[in-house]
């Protein structure tokens, strides 16, 4: 009986949360990775912090000219910023939907594309996992990673506390998944498009937030080939354009949604 009173309020919660969503304008947090004294991926001669602000304020333009969205940068230039703090500003602002931008590495120069992570109940493979720590950076500490990973944080709360932080936490990423998709979409619509690809991995930005949240992996400075496409501006305003595109997409499927539970 408990169970489904809870389910009921966070229906109305969900149901909420989309109608102020529809009413005012839908507000993304863009994330650009790293910054200041930390560079991020460093090969080919690119900066990851340096290539992921470009892509993003290429994006941020994008969206500003869009009255329906509303934009807030988590760094707007090359300066320091925690992961923390990233959350904290995301939550403050009280976006509806994240967005962190990063750059892949890898010792195979072969790898290659764009990958979309989400954070999820399933065990994260181990590829997955390391880049985490990588992402992560010293900005975690053993405990803090447990506390992304732990369960057990849930069970010293009541069961109806646990059962609607559960509830919620799988809305999130259900709406984490979709976004993901959306992404995914756009660049399967494009045969000249890199492969994209969905992962997930328990980075402390895509973790921590309470809203739904993407982190973008827009290509790998370790090859060669994507290496000199990611420093090309025609090829960085593409990117900003499929992003800004997906966004679009994601917002009118969450509209649709609320117009359909409201009649
Ligand atoms: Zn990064």
């Amino acid at each position: 009986m408990i169970f489904l009173n809870v389910k009921h309020f966070v229906f109305l919660l969900i149901l909420g949360t989309w109608s102020i969503s529809a009413r005012g304008a839908f507000h993304i947090v863009i994330d650009p990775g790293h910054g200041g004294i930390d560079t991020g991926a460093v090969y080919n001669s690119i900066k990851e912090a340096d290539l992921v602000l470009t892509v993003a304020n290429r994006l941020k333009t994008l969206l500003a000219k869009d009255p329906q969205f509303l934009v807030t940068m988590t760094r707007a230039h090359d300066r320091n910023i925690s992961l923390p703090d990233r959350v904290k500003l995301a939550e403050q602002s009280k976006a509806d939907l994240f967005v962190s931008l990063h750059a892949n590495a890898a010792s195979d120069k072969r790898a290659k594309g764009v990958e979309f992570f989400f954070q999820n109940n399933l065990p994260p493979d181990e590829e997955s996992l390391y880049l985490a720590s990588q992402e992560n950076q010293s900005a975690l500490n053993a405990r803090d990673l447990h506390v992304i990973s732990g369960g057990d944080e849930l069970s010293k709360k009541g069961d109806v506390a646990a059962i609607v932080e559960d509830l919620h936490r799988q809305n999130r990423m259900l709406s984490s998944l979709r976004l993901t998709q959306t992404l995914t979409n756009i660049w399967e619509n494009d045969a000249a498009a890199m492969q994209a690809t969905i992962k997930q991995a328990p980075f402390y930005v895509i973790s921590k937030t309470s809203m739904p949240s993407v982190l973008i992996e827009i290509g790998f400075l370790t090859n060669p080939k994507e290496a000199t496409k990611l420093k090309n501006n025609e090829y960085q305003r593409d990117l900003a354009e499929k992003i800004y595109n997906a966004l679009v997409s994601y917002k009118e499927k969450i509209d649709n949604s609320a117009a359909k539970n409201l009649n």
